[in-house]
């Protein structure tokens, strides 16, 4: 999404990702794309050596290779900055980093990864208690919900999270009511400007539906709350972390109308893939711009309402099974994403987006679609046949 947008500005890009037709590379064609991972040191010095400016899209990269690149190739950029990227992979650096500025969180503790560590943890903090890995954490895997403090239970939050060498930290559960997000973008210049605050809501840890903007119901009658989360996630990105770019802020909201900082991301973030086509820059275009200092796009959303629903891969491959009066045209070798497609290709101001990755895999985020609409009543009215088919698959 990024490449999409930079090829709108005749700007060159170069990807580092595994496969000649990572999803990337077909947005863009060039003779500089690398196949490697981004955890290979040797292939990030081998990127760095064509480009001028570097930006990640995730956060698990091999920081250590970023640093090599800082001291062997001075005038290439990176952004978001190997610091911010190493404070950022540590769970439990990021909190700390946060609660040293006075940012709002929960309580939270380092852990030993033992018993008598989580025990005690699982004492301060009390139970249900969320134990996190501190790093190479993303959709949920690195968390593990502990709910009674016995001697099995404890044996297998262990085996689950640490397999005996991963730091973890612990987090005090969180009651909250609904979950928000804020993107957050910097310029070169150090302007900085937020998107609206959305809903987001998890599945089985995974982002499965986002809402903007942030619709006010009847157990969040505060009619202040998306401004003050907004200006939350602001103040936590002008506080700690510096330089340009796009930062997404997580975030819970409790009953009581407080809200808590959950994780920042120093990126473009999945609740803010509805930006493309709900904003009137999308934070794709913003990434772009922060890094390049030019000047920032408009983050006002340019419809009423917008709702994003991420594709997953289903464990259900095989031939798409449609009705005869439907195209038979197959998108991808995954059923689910297949019917999902189709049926949003049937609503109006729905966009689907398929990834172009080789293959799926159950839970593998495949694609989204954005739903626009005027107001947030008509966007739910226009998600609802994708919901039902969603439950209708998967029974
Ligand atoms: P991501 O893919 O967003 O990077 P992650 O693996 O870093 O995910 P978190 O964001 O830490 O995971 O947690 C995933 C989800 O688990 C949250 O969105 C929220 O629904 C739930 N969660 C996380 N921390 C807590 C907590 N302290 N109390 C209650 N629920 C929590
Ligand atoms: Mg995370
Ligand atoms: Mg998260």
């Amino acid at each position: 999404m990024l490449a999409a947008s930079a090829s709108l500005l005749n700007i060159k890009v170069a990807v580092l990702d595994v496969g000649v037709d990572a999803p990337a590379k077909q947005i863009i064609a060039s003779s500089s794309h690398i196949d490697g991972s981004f955890r290979n040191k040797e292939k990030i010095l081998e990127i760095a050596s064509k480009v001028d400016i570097l930006t990640v899209e995730i956060e698990h990269v091999d920081v250590e290779a970023l640093e090599a690149v800082q001291k062997g190739h001075p005038n290439v950029a990176i952004h978001p900055s190997p610091s911010t990227i190493r404070l950022i992979q540590d769970k439990l650096s990021q909190k700390r980093l946060l609660a040293s500025f006075g940012c709002p969180l929960g309580s939270f503790q380092a852990v030993d990864a033992n018993q008598d560590g989580i025990a005690h943890a699982a004492k301060e903090l009390g139970l249900p208690l969320m134990l996190k890995s501190r790093t190479m954490a993303y959709d949920g895997r690195g968390n593990y919900v502990l709910r009674s403090a016995d001697f099995e239970s404890i044996t297998a939050a262990i085996d689950f999270l640490s397999h005996g060498s991963r730091k973890l930290y612990a987090e005090k559960w969180v009651p909250f009511v609904k979950e928000l997000a804020v993107m957050v973008v910097r310029g070169l210049d150090g302007t900085i400007s937020s998107y609206p605050a959305v809903e987001t809501i998890h599945r089985n840890n995974v982002c499965h539906l986002v809402w903007a903007p942030f619709r006010l119901s009847n157990i969040d009658q505060d009619p202040t709350l998306p401004t003050k989360a907004e200006h939350i996630a602001r103040e936590a990105i002008e506080k700690a972390f510096e330089g340009p770019g796009v930062f997404g802020v997580e975030m819970f909201l409790l009953n009581d109308g407080e809200i808590l900082i959950n994780e920042i991301a120093p990126r473009p973030h999945n609740s803010g893939h509805y930006t493309i086509e709900a904003c009137e820059s999308s934070q794709y275009d913003n990434h772009l711009r922060a890094i390049l200092g030019l000047p920032l796009g408009s983050t006002r959303m340019k419809v009423g309402a917008a709702g994003m629903l991420n594709i997953l891969g289903s464990s259900n491959s095989g031939p798409l099974k449609i009705s005869p009066s439907q195209s038979s045209l197959s998108f991808s070798d995954d059923f689910l994403v297949d019917k999902l497609t189709h049926v949003a290709l049937g609503i109006p101001g729905a966009s689907p987006h398929l990834y172009g990755k080789a293959q799926s895999r159950k839970g593998r985020k495949m694609g989204h679609i954005t739903i626009v609409g005027t107001s947030d009543a008509e966007v739910r009215e226009r998600m609802t046949p994708l919901l039902t088919c969603l439950a209708e698959v998967e029974g």
